[in-house]
Parts: C-alpha cells; sequence; structure tokens
C-alpha cells in the first residue's frame, strides 16, 4: 500500500477516533485488536494475534468474569467470530512483522486498553462535541493509548512504504492492559517476541511533554507492585458469642494503617497506596473475609525489594495479631529500568529535523509506573537497547481524567519521529 503524507494525516485522525469510541478494558480489547489486524494485514504485514502473541498464563491477573462479558459485547457488534476464537480467555496481543533482508531487528511497543471512566459529555470536550466520545459506558481512552494506537498504524504504513530501503526487520507489539501493569508485557515477553530485538522504541502521548512540538528522548519510570491480600476469618453472633468470631475487616484494616506507616528508605523514594477495602457481610456478623488491594511505586529496585519484604512482614503479622488467615497475591508489576543512550541519541538526531519539533529534551523522570520497562529490561538482558519516549502534545486536562483530550496534531509527529528513527537503524549499509 502506497500511502502519501496528506492521506496518513487525515489516517491517523481518523484511526484515532474510530479506537477512542470504542474504549476496552485490559485483556478485553477484542474489537481494537481485530481492527489493528486489518489494518496491518492491509499494509501487507505478516501478523499474529491472540494466543500466538502472548501467553495468558504468564500474565499476573486476567478479569476472567470481565473478559468474557467483553467477548460476548465483541461478538454482539461483529468481530469475526475466527477472530474471537483465536483471543479466548483475554489473549488480545497483536503482533505484526515486515522484513525486509538481512540487517538488524527494530520493534515498537504500543499499549491498547482503555480506562474504567465515564467520559465527560459536555460540549467543551472535544470527543463529544464532535461525536466521536465513547460509546462503550464506563469505558474511556484517558490516557492517550488510542492516540498510540494511530502512532503505530501510522507508523507501520509509512515503513511499509519504504520497505524497499530498509534493511533489517521491523516488528510491531501492540500491547493490552498496560494500566494496572497487569503483565500484559510479560505475557508478550513470554511467546520470545523481543529476545531477538536489536532496537525496542515505546512512546507516550504527554505525561511530562504538555506542548505539541516538544519531545523528550528518554524517560524513566517508577518500579511498581501491586498486591491483593485476602483475610479469611469465622462470622459470629457478634452479641450472643464475640469469642468465637475472628475478624477479617479489622485485620484488614489494622493492615491499611500499619502498611501506610512503613518506615521511608534511603534506597530510594516510595510512595504506597491502599486503594480498595471490601469487607463483611452485615453489622449483626463478625466479617468473616476481607480484601485489601494495594500498590507501591519506587524509585529504585532495591526500594522495590524493601518494600516487597516489609509489605509481606504486615500482611503476615497483622493476620497473626487478629488471628486470621491471610494470602497475599501479585496482581501487577515493572521494575525500573536503564535505557540505552545510543537510542535517545537517535531520536534527538531525527527530531532535531522535523520542522514541527520545537523543543527537544534528552530526559525526564515520570512518577508512574509503566510496564514497557518489562520489555526493555529483557531486550537490555539479551543485549539489545531499549527507550521510551515521550511525544509531546497539549492535553485538555490531565490523564486518567474525564476530560482528558490529546492535540491530534502530535499523532503525525510521533509517526515521523519512530518511523524516522526506524530508518535510521534500519538503512541499508548502516555500520552500527
Ligand atoms: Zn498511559
Amino acid at each position: 500500500m502506497t500511502t502519501s503524507l496528506g492521506d496518513l494525516g487525515a489516517a491517523l485522525v481518523q484511526w484515532r477516533r474510530d479506537l477512542h469510541a470504542r474504549p476496552e478494558p485490559g485483556f478485553c480489547e477484542f474489537r481494537t485488536a481485530s481492527s489493528l489486524v486489518d489494518e496491518l494485514e492491509r499494509f501487507g504485514y505478516e501478523v499474529v494475534y491472540g494466543v500466538d502473541a502472548m501467553d495468558p498464563g504468564a500474565a499476573h491477573l486476567v478479569p476472567e468474569e470481565r473478559v468474557a462479558a467483553w467477548h460476548r459485547h465483541a461478538q454482539e457488534r461483529g468481530v469475526p467470530a475466527e477472530r474471537l476464537e483465536r483471543m479466548s480467555g483475554g489473549a488480545t496481543a497483536v503482533v505484526a512483522e515486515l522484513r525486509c533482508g538481512s540487517g538488524p531487528t527494530v520493534a515498537f511497543r504500543f499499549d491498547i486498553d482503555a480506562l474504567p471512566l465515564q467520559e465527560a459529555d459536555e460540549s467543551s470536550h472535544k470527543p463529544a462535541r464532535e461525536g466521536y466520545a465513547s460509546r462503550n459506558p464506563g469505558w474511556m481512552h484517558a490516557c492517550g493509548h488510542d492516540g498510540h494506537m494511530a502512532i503505530g498504524l501510522g507508523v507501520a504504513a509509512t515503513l511499509a512504504a519504504c520497505s524497499d530501503d530498509l534493511g533489517g526487520t521491523v516488528r510491531f507489539l501492540f500491547q493490552p492492559a498496560e494500566e494496572g501493569a497487569l503483565g500484559g508485557a510479560a505475557a508478550i515477553a513470554a511467546r520470545g517476541f523481543v529476545d531477538d530485538v536489536d532496537y525496542l522504541l515505546c512512546c507516550h502521548l504527554g505525561l511530562e511533554a504538555r506542548e505539541t512540538g516538544h519531545v523528550v528522548c528518554r524517560t524513566d519510570f517508577m518500579a511498581t507492585s501491586k498486591y491483593r491480600a485476602t483475610f479469611a476469618g469465622r462470622g459470629a453472633h457478634v452479641v450472643n458469642s464475640p469469642q468465637d468470631g475472628r475478624n477479617a475487616l479489622l485485620a484488614a484494616a489494622a493492615a491499611a494503617l500499619a502498611l501506610h506507616a512503613i518506615a521511608p528508605t534511603s534506597e530510594g523514594w516510595f510512595s504506597l497506596n491502599v486503594g480498595v477495602l471490601n469487607a463483611g457481610t452485615e453489622q449483626g456478623v463478625t466479617p468473616a473475609s476481607a480484601t485489601i488491594d494495594l500498590g507501591f511505586w519506587t524509585e529504585t529496585s532495591a526500594a522495590q525489594e524493601y518494600l516487597r519484604d516489609r509489605v509481606h512482614s504486615v500482611i503476615e503479622g497483622t493476620a497473626r495479631v487478629w488471628g486470621v488467615g491471610f494470602d497475599i497475591r501479585l496482581i501487577g508489576e515493572a521494575p525500573s529500568c536503564m535505557q540505552s543512550e545510543n537510542l535517545a541519541a537517535v531520536l534527538r538526531r531525527v527530531a532535531a529535523r522535523l520542522p514541527a519539533v520545537t523543543r527537544i529534551d534528552d530526559y525526564a523522570l515520570c512518577r508512574a509506573g509503566e510496564d514497557a520497562t518489562v520489555l526493555i529490561k529483557r531486550v537490555a538482558d539479551h543485549g539489545g537497547q531499549g527507550v521510551y519516549t515521550l511525544v509531546g502534545s497539549a492535553l485538555a486536562d490531565g490523564h486518567h481524567s474525564p476530560r482528558f483530550d490529546f492535540d491530534e496534531g502530535a499523532l503525525s509527529i510521533g509517526v515521523d519521529l519512530l518511523a524516522g528513527a526506524a530508518r535510521e537503524l534500519l538503512r541499508v549499509g548502516n555500520g552500527e
């Protein structure tokens, strides 16, 4: 397929709006993945998806009931049965490849999931005003992943159109379930798709780059771990036989307080939050069960290790004090990792040549987790290089807000930047 640049600008907006209107949760991106497969096959890529593209067993948490409901939702909206069959169980990753002779392998990673938010419907919100707001109540692309997918398709189309000039392989990883670090990246890595990658490029719109035309070549993220702890007590009549009860609610509440009181560490900054506490059935019965979900974000792997240890001790110790059973389960994780200065320098060179780029920063630190680090670390462990870059965009409101919206003008900058970097890395005769 040949796409003139003018056509591509319109296609980017069209892809973005189509995907924006149909947001799906992590590991439930059935319709999203199916439309990515359609486009990538149309560009001439070899595409694998579903269980061929990821190992659901390697994910930390696949929310099974939700997956089944969204599977039906996609079926009702006409996603072909054969596609859904291969994605069953929440295997919604898509991997596309184009081999252009011998040379290095350049991979790109884009996230595809949405957030549990009801999108604003006021006329000041552009997607609502222009008719492409979410059609899936309670879910919204409020972090720009719709834009990331559009950029990914744009880079794929651009590189397919100039494949004769490239020496090597390009591979696109469209990853489910970035939010919550539920294991979408780990599930793709488990199929070996990054083990032979020489260069891995990842990107995000906005974040620390909140003007269109601003590029940050390299961005570090916090390491993060997320746990679900359950406490198992014993129900009893609170007046007749209170001594027989074992109060799981109080155990969970005491654990929540103790978790928030974990001492700081000289190993690095961290933030911990108990974000969910569910317990009990009614006021006359000792609460027999309780669940808490907690997450922490740390500056260093050493601080992550410290917190893992302290969190386990607090849960176990509190359970013992209250005489209840406990279980602690990892439901999300991403490391912090070193990124390639060399790739950051390539991006800087490419960005400097783009007329639409008005500001280039070498580095930013983002105080959030991002499981692209799972893939970047795996690439580095196998001798390759990875980098995470920010494509700046003016934002209508902050990330994860019902009024979040980015500037669609940033999409073509993202495409020019990433496709330009790939062309540089895969230039025939490139001695790197
Ligand atoms: Zn995001």
